[in-house]
Protein backbone atom coordinates (compact mmCIF):
# COMPACT_ATOMS: atom_id res chain seq x y z
CA UNK A 1 0.00 0.00 0.00
CA UNK A 2 1.61 3.62 -1.08
CA UNK A 3 -1.44 5.56 0.43
CA UNK A 4 1.40 8.34 1.94
CA UNK A 5 3.04 8.50 -1.63
CA UNK A 6 4.23 11.81 -1.66
CA UNK A 7 3.55 13.39 1.62
CA UNK A 8 5.70 15.29 3.90
CA UNK A 9 5.76 14.57 7.17
CA UNK A 10 7.74 15.87 10.11
CA UNK A 11 8.19 13.45 13.31
CA UNK A 12 9.04 14.56 16.55
CA UNK A 13 10.54 11.88 19.13
CA UNK A 14 11.12 9.57 15.99
CA UNK A 15 14.59 8.26 17.04
CA UNK A 16 13.44 5.52 18.55
CA UNK A 17 10.59 3.77 19.90
CA UNK A 18 6.73 4.79 18.56
CA UNK A 19 7.69 7.50 16.70
CA UNK A 20 10.52 5.26 14.75
CA UNK A 21 8.25 2.70 13.82
CA UNK A 22 6.25 5.41 12.22
CA UNK A 23 8.59 6.85 10.47
CA UNK A 24 9.55 3.31 9.34
CA UNK A 25 5.70 2.97 7.87
CA UNK A 26 5.57 6.09 6.50
CA UNK A 27 8.56 5.31 4.23
CA UNK A 28 7.27 2.14 3.47
CA UNK A 29 3.59 3.39 2.42
CA UNK A 30 5.45 6.13 0.11
CA UNK A 31 6.35 8.90 1.92
CA UNK A 32 9.18 11.21 2.95
CA UNK A 33 9.84 11.81 6.93
CA UNK A 34 12.06 14.13 9.21
CA UNK A 35 13.01 12.77 12.56
CA UNK A 36 12.80 15.84 15.32
CA UNK A 37 14.41 14.83 18.69
CA UNK A 38 16.09 15.84 21.44
CA UNK A 39 18.59 12.79 20.96
CA UNK A 40 20.42 14.08 17.91
CA UNK A 41 22.95 11.29 17.49
CA UNK A 42 20.48 8.66 17.74
CA UNK A 43 17.74 10.39 15.25
CA UNK A 44 20.55 10.60 12.83
CA UNK A 45 21.25 7.02 13.25
CA UNK A 46 17.06 6.40 12.53
CA UNK A 47 17.66 8.26 9.52
CA UNK A 48 20.58 7.00 8.05
CA UNK A 49 18.64 3.22 8.74
CA UNK A 50 16.04 4.20 6.97
CA UNK A 51 17.61 5.68 3.95
CA UNK A 52 17.12 8.26 1.29
CA UNK A 53 13.51 8.77 2.47
CA UNK A 54 14.65 9.89 6.01
CA UNK A 55 16.30 12.98 7.14
CA UNK A 56 16.77 14.21 10.82
CA UNK A 57 17.33 17.31 12.67
CA UNK A 58 17.88 18.02 16.53
CA UNK A 59 14.81 19.53 18.26
CA UNK A 60 14.03 20.05 22.20
CA UNK A 61 9.63 20.18 21.81
CA UNK A 62 9.91 22.56 24.69
CA UNK A 63 11.41 25.15 23.01
CA UNK A 64 9.51 27.43 20.60
CA UNK A 65 12.43 28.40 18.43
CA UNK A 66 13.50 25.15 17.89
CA UNK A 67 10.33 23.45 17.09
CA UNK A 68 9.97 26.03 14.10
CA UNK A 69 13.27 25.81 13.44
CA UNK A 70 12.50 21.76 12.43
CA UNK A 71 9.30 22.73 10.36
CA UNK A 72 11.50 25.21 8.78
CA UNK A 73 13.87 22.75 7.86
CA UNK A 74 11.23 20.07 7.35
CA UNK A 75 9.66 22.52 4.18
CA UNK A 76 12.97 23.48 3.21
CA UNK A 77 14.80 19.82 3.13
CA UNK A 78 11.56 17.70 1.76
CA UNK A 79 9.74 20.37 0.25
CA UNK A 80 6.43 21.42 2.31
CA UNK A 81 4.72 19.23 4.96
CA UNK A 82 1.90 17.26 4.89
CA UNK A 83 1.93 15.46 7.77
CA UNK A 84 2.94 16.25 11.35
CA UNK A 85 3.15 13.38 13.90
CA UNK A 86 3.22 14.75 17.90
CA UNK A 87 5.23 11.77 19.10
CA UNK A 88 7.45 13.07 21.68
CA UNK A 89 6.96 12.51 25.10
CA UNK A 90 8.62 11.45 28.54
CA UNK A 91 7.29 9.95 31.48
CA UNK A 92 7.60 9.88 35.08
CA UNK A 93 6.05 7.46 37.41
CA UNK A 94 5.41 9.12 41.23
CA UNK A 95 2.83 9.78 43.16
CA UNK A 96 1.13 12.49 42.27
CA UNK A 97 1.66 15.04 45.03
CA UNK A 98 5.14 14.15 45.85
CA UNK A 99 6.59 15.18 42.75
CA UNK A 100 8.80 18.00 42.66
CA UNK A 101 7.44 21.04 40.80
CA UNK A 102 10.63 20.84 38.79
CA UNK A 103 9.32 17.70 37.61
CA UNK A 104 6.07 18.18 37.18
CA UNK A 105 6.62 20.94 35.00
CA UNK A 106 9.09 19.37 32.80
CA UNK A 107 6.21 16.62 31.91
CA UNK A 108 3.89 19.00 31.11
CA UNK A 109 6.19 20.99 29.21
CA UNK A 110 7.40 18.08 26.85
CA UNK A 111 4.07 15.81 26.71
CA UNK A 112 1.28 18.89 26.26
CA UNK A 113 3.25 22.39 25.27
CA UNK A 114 5.36 20.59 22.81
CA UNK A 115 2.17 19.58 21.16
CA UNK A 116 1.00 22.44 21.18
CA UNK A 117 3.97 23.92 20.03
CA UNK A 118 4.55 22.08 17.43
CA UNK A 119 0.67 22.47 15.70
CA UNK A 120 1.35 26.17 16.23
CA UNK A 121 4.35 26.44 14.17
CA UNK A 122 3.43 23.44 11.92
CA UNK A 123 0.44 25.69 11.32
CA UNK A 124 1.46 27.62 8.24
CA UNK A 125 3.20 24.97 6.27
CA UNK A 126 -0.02 22.49 6.95
CA UNK A 127 -2.47 25.37 5.50
CA UNK A 128 -0.60 25.66 2.36
CA UNK A 129 -0.90 21.82 1.67
CA UNK A 130 -4.39 21.33 3.75
CA UNK A 131 -2.13 19.05 5.93
CA UNK A 132 -2.99 16.62 8.98
CA UNK A 133 -1.97 16.20 12.52
CA UNK A 134 -1.40 13.18 14.69
CA UNK A 135 -0.96 13.73 18.45
CA UNK A 136 0.45 10.83 20.43
CA UNK A 137 -2.01 11.03 23.96
CA UNK A 138 -2.39 7.70 25.62
CA UNK A 139 -5.44 5.77 27.66
CA UNK A 140 -3.63 7.51 30.48
CA UNK A 141 -5.45 10.53 29.21
CA UNK A 142 -8.81 8.77 29.40
CA UNK A 143 -8.38 8.00 32.90
CA UNK A 144 -6.59 8.86 36.27
CA UNK A 145 -4.11 5.93 37.61
CA UNK A 146 -1.76 6.03 40.40
CA UNK A 147 1.59 6.63 39.92
CA UNK A 148 0.85 8.29 36.15
CA UNK A 149 -0.80 11.64 37.70
CA UNK A 150 1.00 14.26 35.93
CA UNK A 151 1.69 11.82 32.60
CA UNK A 152 -2.72 11.47 32.88
CA UNK A 153 -2.80 15.16 33.01
CA UNK A 154 -0.71 15.98 30.24
CA UNK A 155 -2.50 13.47 27.84
CA UNK A 156 -5.77 14.44 28.73
CA UNK A 157 -4.65 18.06 28.34
CA UNK A 158 -3.25 16.25 24.44
CA UNK A 159 -6.90 14.92 23.57
CA UNK A 160 -8.10 18.33 24.22
CA UNK A 161 -5.99 20.31 22.45
CA UNK A 162 -6.84 18.05 19.44
CA UNK A 163 -10.54 18.16 19.74
CA UNK A 164 -10.17 22.71 19.58
CA UNK A 165 -7.60 22.49 17.24
CA UNK A 166 -9.39 20.35 14.99
CA UNK A 167 -12.44 22.10 15.09
CA UNK A 168 -10.88 25.30 14.93
CA UNK A 169 -8.85 24.00 11.61
CA UNK A 170 -11.71 22.53 10.19
CA UNK A 171 -12.30 25.25 7.60
CA UNK A 172 -8.24 24.87 6.43
CA UNK A 173 -8.95 21.75 5.80
CA UNK A 174 -6.41 20.21 8.50
CA UNK A 175 -7.63 17.27 10.14
CA UNK A 176 -6.37 16.82 13.81
CA UNK A 177 -6.43 13.40 15.64
CA UNK A 178 -4.73 11.74 18.25
CA UNK A 179 -4.26 8.12 19.58
CA UNK A 180 -3.98 6.58 23.52
CA UNK A 181 -2.01 3.84 23.33
CA UNK A 182 -2.11 1.09 26.83
CA UNK A 183 1.27 -0.06 27.25
CA UNK A 184 3.41 -0.62 24.64
CA UNK A 185 6.60 -2.47 24.24
CA UNK A 186 9.24 0.84 24.56
CA UNK A 187 11.99 1.97 26.23
CA UNK A 188 9.54 4.07 27.95
CA UNK A 189 8.02 1.29 29.45
CA UNK A 190 10.96 -0.52 30.40
CA UNK A 191 11.50 2.40 32.71
CA UNK A 192 8.13 3.18 34.29
CA UNK A 193 8.07 -1.27 34.41
CA UNK A 194 10.78 -0.51 37.34
CA UNK A 195 9.19 1.71 38.79
CA UNK A 196 5.77 1.10 38.83
CA UNK A 197 7.20 -2.96 40.33
CA UNK A 198 9.38 -0.97 43.01
CA UNK A 199 6.17 1.12 44.17
CA UNK A 200 3.81 -1.30 43.95
CA UNK A 201 5.71 -4.59 44.94
CA UNK A 202 3.62 -6.05 41.88
CA UNK A 203 4.83 -7.76 38.74
CA UNK A 204 4.51 -5.47 36.04
CA UNK A 205 4.33 -8.36 33.30
CA UNK A 206 1.16 -9.90 34.91
CA UNK A 207 -0.43 -6.63 35.44
CA UNK A 208 -0.26 -6.17 32.02
CA UNK A 209 -1.42 -9.75 31.22
CA UNK A 210 -4.34 -9.27 33.53
CA UNK A 211 -5.42 -5.09 32.19
CA UNK A 212 -4.58 -5.63 28.69
CA UNK A 213 -3.48 -8.83 27.34
CA UNK A 214 0.09 -8.24 26.23
CA UNK A 215 1.80 -5.32 25.53
CA UNK A 216 1.01 -3.63 22.71
CA UNK A 217 3.63 -3.00 19.74
CA UNK A 218 5.06 0.35 18.24
CA UNK A 219 4.50 -1.47 15.02
CA UNK A 220 0.17 -1.51 16.06
CA UNK A 221 0.39 2.01 16.92
CA UNK A 222 2.41 3.20 13.94
CA UNK A 223 -0.18 1.44 11.94
CA UNK A 224 -2.97 3.76 13.29
CA UNK A 225 -1.16 6.72 13.09
CA UNK A 226 -0.49 5.89 9.21
CA UNK A 227 -4.37 5.44 8.48
CA UNK A 228 -5.30 8.84 10.12
CA UNK A 229 -2.39 10.47 8.58
CA UNK A 230 -3.66 8.83 5.22
CA UNK A 231 -6.93 10.10 3.11
CA UNK A 232 -8.59 6.63 3.91
CA UNK A 233 -9.38 9.16 7.35
CA UNK A 234 -11.14 12.02 5.16
CA UNK A 235 -13.43 12.58 7.54
CA UNK A 236 -12.08 11.63 10.58
CA UNK A 237 -11.57 14.82 12.84
CA UNK A 238 -11.07 15.55 16.59
CA UNK A 239 -11.41 12.00 17.40
CA UNK A 240 -8.85 9.96 20.02
CA UNK A 241 -8.58 6.30 18.90
CA UNK A 242 -8.16 3.67 21.20
CA UNK A 243 -5.56 0.42 21.02
CA UNK A 244 -4.99 -0.93 24.40
CA UNK A 245 -6.10 -4.86 24.19
CA UNK A 246 -9.27 -3.42 25.82
CA UNK A 247 -7.65 -1.74 28.98
CA UNK A 248 -9.68 0.80 28.74
CA UNK A 249 -12.82 -1.34 28.29
CA UNK A 250 -13.63 -1.94 32.26
P1 LIG B 1 10.41 6.47 24.08
O1 LIG B 1 10.89 6.97 25.39
O2 LIG B 1 10.75 5.09 23.66
O3 LIG B 1 10.85 7.48 22.92
C1 LIG B 1 10.56 8.85 23.07
C2 LIG B 1 11.34 9.67 22.07
O4 LIG B 1 11.03 11.05 22.31
C3 LIG B 1 12.86 9.52 22.22
O5 LIG B 1 13.45 9.40 20.95
C4 LIG B 1 13.27 10.79 22.93
O6 LIG B 1 14.61 11.19 22.65
C5 LIG B 1 12.26 11.78 22.37
N1 LIG B 1 12.08 12.95 23.24
C6 LIG B 1 11.91 12.97 24.59
N2 LIG B 1 11.83 14.24 25.01
C7 LIG B 1 11.95 15.03 23.92
C8 LIG B 1 11.95 16.43 23.71
N3 LIG B 1 11.84 17.29 24.73
N4 LIG B 1 12.07 16.90 22.45
C9 LIG B 1 12.20 16.03 21.41
N5 LIG B 1 12.26 14.70 21.55
C10 LIG B 1 12.11 14.22 22.79
O7 LIG B 1 8.81 6.64 24.11
P2 LIG B 1 7.66 5.86 23.30
O8 LIG B 1 7.19 4.78 24.14
O9 LIG B 1 8.09 5.61 21.91
O10 LIG B 1 6.53 6.98 23.33
C11 LIG B 1 6.27 7.85 22.24
C12 LIG B 1 4.99 8.62 22.53
O11 LIG B 1 3.91 7.70 22.71
C13 LIG B 1 5.05 9.45 23.80
O12 LIG B 1 4.32 10.65 23.62
C14 LIG B 1 4.35 8.57 24.82
O13 LIG B 1 3.83 9.32 25.90
C15 LIG B 1 3.28 7.96 23.96
N6 LIG B 1 2.75 6.71 24.50
C16 LIG B 1 3.59 5.67 24.77
C17 LIG B 1 3.06 4.51 25.31
C18 LIG B 1 3.91 3.33 25.66
O14 LIG B 1 3.40 2.42 26.34
N7 LIG B 1 5.16 3.27 25.23
C19 LIG B 1 1.68 4.41 25.54
C20 LIG B 1 0.86 5.49 25.24
C21 LIG B 1 1.41 6.63 24.71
Amino acid sequence: MQDLAGRRALVTGGARGIGRAVAELFVERGATVMLADADAEEAAGTAAALGDAARSVACDVTVGEQVAGAVATTVEELGGLDVLVNNAGIEIVQPLLDMREEDFRRLTSVNLTGVWLGMKHALPALAESRGTIVNLASVAGMNGCPLLGAYCASKAGVIQLTRTAAVELRDAGIRVNAVCPGFVDTAMVDRAAVAIEAALGASFPELVAAKQGRLGTAAEVAETVAYLASDRAGWTTGAHYVLDGGLSAS
